[in-house]
């Protein structure tokens, strides 16, 4: 099975650890991934953290995707989706309200900067399950006044709000959802009956979570070999514009 990873990180996590585009690289080999999606999201401003995306694109351009971390309380957020959209590694876009401490559906900045990413037709990852910052119903307002960008709500609104994820998401079809540290199978069910598996993608979350693991739910599901395919590999090609 091929497989590309929708969404992972580098740089340091919560214990100091640093992981590198090479500890990824060699994650992505142990697990058979072709290809992920990179941001780095620990730093202090965000064009330093996607400087060091495009250094890892640039590195490994047939593994790497990378993706412009924005964040809109930063002055210049528009221009940052600009300067990254110039480098041809960039083929996407991550936003972590929670992170970034904003309401996404009171951010008066939000809709200027979707307004200048739909013109490049790459998807927007949003960090979605976290209270009270980064429901997924408030990203889907966004979604709903924004039809012309894509967007992927990671985690499937994670282990709180997985159900309301799909729930809010289901008519909205330039909506889709990656599974990275979503182990509810109710939950894991309702995405496959109500989005099905032309809306998501698989992503791993490395390296705050296992690959192995993430991969091996899917057992359980005893999906074709077609719907896994989609899943795994073709649905990221497909909004990654490979
Ligand atoms: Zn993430």
């Amino acid at each position: 099975m091929r497989i590309n990873d929708y969404h992972v990180h580098m740089g340091k996590n919560s214990k100091g650890v640093n992981y590198t585009v090479e500890d990824l690289i060699a994650s992505m080999d142990e697990f058979g991934v072709e290809k992920s999606g990179l941001s780095i999201l620990n730093g202090v401003t965000v064009k330093e953290l996607n400087d060091r995306v495009m250094e890892a694109c640039d590195k490994y351009p047939d593994r790497i995707v990378g993706y412009a971390y924005i964040n809109p309380r930063e002055a210049g957020a528009i221009d940052e989706v600009h300067r990254c959209m110039k480098h041809k590694g960039m083929r996407g876009f991550k936003f972590h309200s929670w992170k970034h401490g904003y309401f996404p559906s009171n951010n008066k900045a939000l809709d200027g900067i979707m307004d200048a990413i739909a013109p490049y037709g790459y998807p927007v990852l949003v960090h979605t399950g976290t209270a009270p910052l980064a429901l997924p119903q408030q990203w889907a307002e966004i979604a709903k006044r924004h039809s012309d960008v894509t967007f992927v709500f990671a985690h499937i609104g994670y282990l709180d709000f997985g159900y309301d994820c799909v729930e809010c998401v289901k008519d909205l079809k330039n909506v889709y959802v990656d599974t990275a540290g979503q182990v509810e199978i109710p939950v894991m069910e309702k995405a496959l009956e109500e989005l099905g598996p032309d809306r998501m993608i698989y992503g791993s979350d490395w390296p705050y979570k296992y690959p192995k693991s993430e991969i091996t739910k899917f057992d359980y599901y005893n999906l074709s070999e077609e719907d896994k395919e989609k899943i795994f590999y073709k649905n990221a090609m497909k909004i990654w514009k490979y």
